[in-house]
């Protein structure tokens, strides 16, 4: 591994694709990627993110722009020799091979000497704890177990770069996790430059260094999972990570830091904004559920507006309240569940509070 490049080890430039000459499905891709980072990206189905690995993998062509990796194009570089590990969600372990021919299978067809291969399989069972499993075939194995052979057989020749598209999306909850935490302590240990594909926000939040959030084929912002999830860029990610209220609202001014919002229902509220708003633009107030209180407005809940108690719904740790605003907009709010959450009978009205600094207006997508 160089040293030189480390900061845009794999670097995708205006790459651009389409499948049929007419419609972009990839519509502007610019992306550097760190050596040694994990970089997730996270879209709806058909927002372009397989596309995006299997340019970088060599099993699509760019329609234009270019990849470079470690600072060169790799468009005239055979997929065989990019040096890329790929794990997918069907593990497509060869099911007449035990798990130990299966882990040596990238080894011997690239001919490293037999003792070597003996060695590296070894330590690739050692390294997924899998010891006791090398005589097993893939049928004799669970779904989590078979893909954490996939994934050693992705690293078992030590490739620079991972492609990982949806690995776990066959996996029940539980396991999922669990193989969420055996892929970061894999990278961790190993240090790979893993790209992850996924449509699921929570295990995009806590397996990234970074997210690019995706779009019909455009990514909608990277960054942090915290700035993603504390500082979404459009109405777009403040909807895909974690859960939002959309409340429509109009642009009355800007005062100070703040932007003065105008409600459906004629109330005035403040909000921070990433974008250039102007007086009369109409936009969206974005305010998460557990941020929003219940009650009389405080020196720290500044903004208040009425809306009346429509439902709730108990989910274990907290409940889920539903108001609904002057102009119909729905509002979920997140209360811890303990001896303070209120109750309120259907029809009843009360007061929404929120800081100013938790609102986002957010330009509408
Ligand atoms: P994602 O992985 O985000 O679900 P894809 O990259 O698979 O999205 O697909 C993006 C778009 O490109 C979709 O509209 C899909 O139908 C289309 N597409 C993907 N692969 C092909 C292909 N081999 N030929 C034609 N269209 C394709
Ligand atoms: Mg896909």
């Amino acid at each position: 591994m160089s040293d030189t490049g480390n900061e845009k080890y794999v670097q995708f430039r205006k790459v651009k694709k389409s499948y049929d000459q007419s419609t972009l499905v990839v519509k502007e891709f610019n992306l550097d990627i760190r050596q040694g980072e994990f970089v997730t990206l996270l879209g709806p189905s058909g927002s372009g993110k397989t596309t995006c690995l299997m340019m970088l993998a060599g099993f699509e062509d760019v329609t234009s722009g270019e990849i470079l990796v470690d600072g060169k194009p790799i468009t005239d570089v055979a997929p065989y020799d990019r040096n890329i590990g790929m794990v997918f969600q069907h593990y497509a372990l060869f099911p007449h091979m035990t798990v130990a021919e299966n882990l040596a299978y990238p080894l011997t067809v690239r001919k490293l000497p037999d003792n070597e291969v003996k060695r590296r399989v070894a330590d690739s069972l050692a390294l997924i704890e899998l010891e006791e499993f090398g005589k097993r075939y893939p049928g004799q194995l669970s779904g989590g177990q078979k893909q954490r052979v996939a994934l050693a057989r992705s690293l078992i020749f030590e490739p620079s770069i991972v492609l990982m598209d949806e690995p776990l999306g066959a996996l029940d909850k539980n396991l999922r996790e669990q193989m969420q935490f055996e892929i970061k302590r894999l990278h961790e240990k190993i240090g790979f430059t893993a790209i992850y594909v996924t449509h699921d926000q929570t295990e995009a939040l806590t397996m990234s260094d970074r997210i690019a959030v995706f779009n019909n084929g455009v990514v909608q912002q990277c960054a942090s999972p915290d700035t993603l999830y504390e500082e979404p860029a459009n109405a777009f990610v403040a909807d895909f990570i974690g859960e939002n209220n959309n409340i429509p609202a109009t642009v009355h001014e800007l005062n100070g830091d703040y932007f003065e919002l105008t409600l459906g229902d004629e109330s005035r509220v403040r909000a921070i904004s990433p974008s250039k708003l102007e007086p009369g633009q109409e936009c969206i107030l974005t305010v998460r559920p557990e941020n929003l209180f219940i009650g009389t407005p405080s020196s720290h809940n500044d903004n208040s507006i009425k809306a009346k108690f429509i439902t709730h719904l108990y989910v274990g740790d907290f409940i889920r309240y539903l108001f609904e605003l002057g102009d119909k907009t729905e509002v979920m709010v997140k209360v811890l569940n303990d001896q303070q959450a209120p109750s309120f009978k259907p029809g009843e009205m009360t007061n929404l509070t929120w800081s100013a600094i938790t609102g986002r207006a957010l330009e509408r997508p």
